[in-house]
């Protein structure tokens, strides 16, 4: 058995709310100064370089990259030989989000009742959180702020089986078609094939969190990856919506088995400012 202060989880949490909104992941920096070099668009071209200056501005000044630095959203992988001391696991991570957010002068974005009254939380809580919990003395969180303006453009779609790969490739095309340039291209689409309606968004969300270039281990799905990210790059929608050939900068898809019939499948799109950390406590 193994002991984690949930003061650490806090702390861990906390930090990961700043890091997540001032440092842009490497392999999205990398990614963005190598579709800029390919760029045959010359406003494209120079739309990709404001992004990635706008992303040294904000790593040199530790100040968020976007004004919408999102609702937290928390994959807890937690090992069953893991007991934690000093109060609840679940308030812990609440409390870094609000501390995070508090420190770190990130937007708070969170609304209490959804419908009526949409009073704001005032410390951008409460996050998602969703555990998986496995064998062993393991704690890992991996964090990511997700913004609205990606997030309002996913769509999920219950396929009949007959529909099959074409219809899968078909709603993907047709969702990052509708979204244009709301997500703030250019994008990451993940991709949730299978499970039930709920799974299928789950995979999607999950699939965002994959390094960019990390192709799917299945051939057949990491072709799929690759037709669908030629097909979207095809649609000339380019950075932010000006035109170009870099509208999506990776598809990843996750899979579920599912019932004999139906095919769920749901589209996840994050924008450029694909914030994520992880941690292993
Ligand atoms: S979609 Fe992304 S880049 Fe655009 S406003 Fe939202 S968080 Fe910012």
């Amino acid at each position: 058995m193994r002991t984690i202060s949930v003061n650490e989880v806090k702390e861990a949490v906390k930090e990961m709310c700043m890091e997540a909104s001032f440092f842009l992941p490497e392999d999205v920096r990398a990614s963005l100064e190598s579709m800029r070099q390919e760029e045959p668009w010359p406003l494209a071209k120079e739309t990709l370089k404001r992004i990635l200056d706008n992303a040294d501005i904000a790593e040199n000044q530790q100040v968020p990259m976007c004004q919408d630095t999102g609702m937290t959203v928390i994959f807890a992988t937690i090992g069953q030989e893991v007991h934690f001391e000093g109060g609840s696991f679940e308030e812990a991570i609440q409390e870094g989000v609000r501390q995070g957010y508090k420190e770190g002068y990130l937007r708070k974005s969170v609304v209490k009742d959804p419908l009526f009254h949409r009073e704001n939380t005032q410390d951008n809580t409460p996050a998602i959180i969703h555990y998986n919990i496995v064998p062993g003395e393991i704690c890992h969180i991996l964090l990511t702020e997700k913004g609205f303006g990606s997030e309002n453009m996913s769509r999920t779609a219950m396929l009949k089986p007959s529909d099959g790969v074409q219809g899968v490739v078909d709603f993907v095309i047709e969702t990052v078609q509708i979204a244009g340039s709301n997500p703030c291209p250019p994008i990451v689409v993940g991709v949730g094939i299978g499970g039930t309606l709920e799974k299928a968004c789950l995979l999607a969300k999950k699939a965002l969190m994959r390094p960019l270039g990390q192709k799917h281990e299945k051939k057949e799905y990491a072709g799929l990856e690759k037709e669908l990210l030629e097909k979207i790059n095809a649609l000339g929608i380019g950075p932010q919506g000006f035109g170009g050939k870099t509208t999506a900068l990776d598809v990843f898809i996750e899979i579920f088995p599912t019932h004999i019939a139906g095919l769920p499948v749901a589209v996840n799109i994050n924008c450029h400012a694909t914030r994520h950390k992880e941690r292993n406590l």
